[in-house]
């Protein structure tokens, strides 16, 4: 089962798509990556989904990436008597870390971090920003703040602090929890929510030990700040514009989200442009325009992935919005402007032999109009660097480890199979060819790249380009 696409698609899991077959129609309808959002559900819920997904994988031998993503340092609320409260602007309340039920004039909130970083003047966005909250005076372990706007407050809705940089982990004790079971469930990419500084990245990072990639989810002003840093830092990055939308003003988010896009693709890390992609979809069989249009611009940007979350895990039209998807990038792909904006734009390689050899098969591929690139690669790290090049021609990426290949399924343009590494040079072009052809990338007659490494077998710089033809 081939698909002709370079990006890719990430649908996450919920109540709505909890059945071994639901999860199956998800993939049938195109999606290539699988997120648990370990915000929600038990863990024996995702248990059971992953098996599921393996199953799947088993059944069409095709490799699928599972995505954890951990909930992070998400602030709240504490609870109000009665579950809500009506406010209005210009209403003054307290912000206290007394945990018992607030009322009329007092609110808990269970963040002594939260109160650290307050100052006269700050805000406090709460639920998706739907009310703020301004500072009046500033306290150690209270607040008086007044009311700017919104009518309701209600239990345990989040709260964003725009702009703080507040003296907490990007990890929480139950992203502790949630990660050591993700690990050990076998997750392939694990994401960071809530990302302040590279340091998150690097904690994370030593705790998972390459067990898994790690994705750091940008959604906070200051992490936008040394973007750099932490792509450098990063596996692959997630352009998390829910949260993101709340912290900073939504007219600078497509500004940042193209930023955020082409740091990644000049470093050569998966990027995923996520939420409200198909909102409209969560109870609605078709999209509006302007959905369709933002879907189309993260592709026509180059974009690894777009995903889906509310649309997949609690939507009533699940497969559609994947269908919807899959439907708007296989346009986007065929269109002119794709080729232009795309294939005709390069990085510069670095100077490593991986980045000459890709480079080059990139280059020999459009000479010759190859119909694949053919990546051998144990880390998968030859085969990024050939997916940093954006080439026209499907990279097929051969590898002998199952982890390297489900990893891959979120990268752009890659078609990765699982198989041993070559013995010999002809069993190398031979083992490229048959691969190539039977995924049907490539018919008789057709010439494909290879890239690989010499002496075989043995994990380290790509050093050898090779071309080959398909018999017949
Ligand atoms: P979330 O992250 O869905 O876990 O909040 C994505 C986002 O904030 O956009
Ligand atoms: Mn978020």
């Amino acid at each position: 089962m081939t698909r002709f696409r370079h990006a890719k698609i990430v649908a996450t899991l919920g109540p709505a798509t909890d059945s071994e077959a639901a999860i199956g129609s998800l993939f049938a309808a195109g999606a290539d990556v699988f997120r648990f959002n370990l915000s929600h559900g038990s863990h024996d819920d995702h248990r059971r989904r992953y098996a599921a997904v393996r199953a799947l994988e088993a059944q069409y031998g095709r490799p699928i990436a599972v995505l954890g993503d951990l909930q992070g340092p998400k602030l709240r609320l504490g609870a109000l008597a009665g579950g809500e409260l009506a406010i209005k602007a210009g209403d003054r309340l307290t912000l206290d870390l007394d945990t018992a039920p607030g009322g009329a004039k007092r609110i808990p909130l269970p963040h002594p971090e939260i109160f650290a970083a307050l100052e006269r003047g700050s805000e406090l966005l709460v639920d998706d920003g739907k009310v703020r909250l301004r500072v009046l005076r500033a306290g150690k372990d209270r607040a008086d703040v007044e009311v700017v706007a919104g009518t309701r407050l209600s239990d345990r809705k989040g709260v964003n602090l725009p702009g703080a940089v507040l003296p907490i982990s990007a990890l929480t004790e139950k992203d502790r929890r949630d990660l050591a079971f993700a690990l050990e469930l076998g997750c392939d990419w694990i994401a960071l929510s809530f990302v302040q500084r590279p340091d998150d990245v690097a904690e994370a990072k030593k705790l998972v030990a390459g067990r898994a990639g790690v994705m750091a989810k940008l959604e906070k002003p200051a992490a936008l700040d040394r973007l750099e840093e932490i792509v450098e830092l990063s596996d692959a990055v997630m352009v998390a514009r829910g949260d993101l939308g709340v912290e900073m003003p939504p007219e600078s988010v497509p500004g940042q989200q193209k930023r955020i896009v082409r740091a990644c693709r000049h470093a050569g890390k998966p990027v995923v442009v996520a939420t409200q992609m198909l909102e409209s979809m969560v109870s609605s069989p078709a999209p509006t325009r302007a959905e369709a249009s933002d879907v189309a611009t993260a592709i026509y940007d180059g974009a690894d992935a777009v995903m889906l979350s509310a649309e997949t895990a609690v939507g009533q039209y699940a497969a559609e919005a994947v269908a919807m998807m899959a439907r708007i990038a296989a346009v986007v792909e065929a269109d002119p402007i794709y080729r232009v904006q795309v294939h005709s734009v390069h990085e510069t390689p670095e100077a490593t032999s991986a980045d000459a050899i890709t480079a080059a098969a990139r280059q020999v591929a459009e000479t010759l109009g190859a119909a694949a690139i053919v990546t051998y690669t144990t880390s998968g790290s030859t085969t990024l660097r050939a997916a940093r090049e954006r080439p026209a021609a499907p990279i097929v990426c051969l590898t002998p480890r199952a982890a390297t290949a489900r990893r891959l399924a979120l990268a752009w343009g890659v078609y990765p199979v699982i198989t041993e590494d070559a013995h010999d040079f002809d069993d190398m072009v031979s083992r490229a060819v048959a691969v190539a052809a039977e995924a049907g990338f490539a018919r008789p007659g057709d010439r494909i790249a290879i890239t690989a490494g010499v002496p075989f077998g043995t994990p380290g710089a790509t050093n050898l380009l090779s071309l080959a033809r398909v018999p017949g």
